[in-house]
C-alpha cells in the first residue's frame, strides 16, 4: 500500500495511491487504515512530505563502500545526528542553495517512518512499529561538514531533507536498488543490502535513546557515489518497489 499526503481543493489530505488515483483516507494512518470510497485523480493532487515528523535521526556511514570513499573508518556502533523538522522538503519542492555553500551533495537514502509512539525496544519487536519506508535525500553542504565539529549546519538548512514520494507499507527492505540520478545521469546505484546496521538493530539501538512518535523519520545512510548539485540541478533518488523523489536546485 502507498500512503501519500497531498493538498487538494485547499485542504491536506491523506490517502492510499491506487495507480493514477488516490483513495482519501478520513484520518492519518497511524491507527487503522480504512479507506473510503471518494477517489480523486492523482495528477490533481500537489504531494507534501509523507509524514510530519518531531525529528529525524539519520545514521551516517551505514555502508562500508560509502565509510571508504569519505576516507571514513567504519564504525563499531552506529553514528548518529539529526535534521531538524524544518528542513522537510515536498516531492518537487525546491532545495535552496544557501549563499556561501561551495559543495551541496545529495544522498540517497532509505527512510523508516515510524508508526506508534516507541521506547526501548528490541530489535524482534521493530517491525510493528514500522508503518513504512520512503525515499529522503540527505542533502548536505560538504565543505561545512568538513570545517565544523558538529554536522548541525551541514545538515539542517531549511528544504535538506527531500521526503517522498509516498509511504510504501508492504517492502521488504533488505534488498532494495537505490539510486540517484542527476540531470538524468545515475550517479548513485546501490542495494540496501550493503548496510552495516540492519533496520531492527538501528531502531532499536536509537529507540534505547530517545522515544520514536508516529510520524518520526529514520533514515538509514547512503550508498557510494555522492557527488556535488548546482543550482537548476534536478535530482531524483529512487528506490526499489517504493517510486522517484524529484527535486529542483534552486
Ligand atoms: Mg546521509
Amino acid at each position: 500500500m502507498r500512503i501519500a499526503r497531498f493538498f487538494y481543493r485547499k485542504a491536506i489530505k491523506w490517502g492510499i495511491v491506487e495507480n493514477r488515483d488516490i483513495r482519501l483516507l478520513p484520518a492519518d494512518p497511524y491507527k487503522k487504515i480504512q479507506a473510503g470510497f471518494k477517489k480523486i485523480r492523482l495528477n490533481q493532487a500537489k504531494l507534501l512530505p509523507p509524514a510530519i515528523p518531531t525529528k529525524i535521526i539519520l545514521v551516517g556511514l551505514n555502508y562500508k563502500s560509502h565509510a571508504k570513499e569519505l576516507g571514513m573508518k567504519i564504525p563499531k556502533q552506529p553514528v548518529i545526528f539529526l535534521k531538524p523538522p524544518s528542513s522537510v522538503l515536498a516531492p518537487r519542492g525546491k532545495i535552496i542553495y544557501p549563499p556561501g555553500v561551495k559543495r551541496l551533495d545529495y544522498e540517497a537514502e532509505l527512510a523508516i517512518v515510524i508508526k506508534k509512539q516507541t521506547r526501548n525496544i528490541s530489535p524482534a519487536a521493530v517491525k510493528k512499529c514500522i508503518l513504512g519506508y520512503t525515499c529522503l535525500n540527505d542533502v548536505t553542504a560538504r565543505d561545512l561538514q568538513k570545517i565544523d565539529v558538529q554536522w548541525i549546519r551541514a545538515k539542517s538548512f531549511d528544504t535538506f531533507c527531500p521526503l517522498g514520494p509516498w509511504i510504501e507499507t508492504e517492502i521488504n527492505p533488505s534488498n532494495l536498488r537505490i539510486k540517484t540520478y542527476l540531470n538524468g545521469e545515475i550517479k548513485q546505484n546501490s542495494s540496501t543490502a550493503g548496510f552495516i546496521f540492519k533496520i531492527d538493530y538501528l531502531v532499536s539501538f536509537i529507540s534505547k535513546i530517545m522515544t520514536l512518535y508516529p510520524g518520526d523519520i529514520i533514515s538509514t545512510g547512503t550508498p557510494p557515489g555522492v557527488g556535488p548539485m548546482k543550482i537548476n540541478d534536478i535530482v531524483e533518488i529512487e528506490i526499489e518497489s517504493i517510486g522517484r523523489l524529484k527535486n529542483r536546485v534552486g
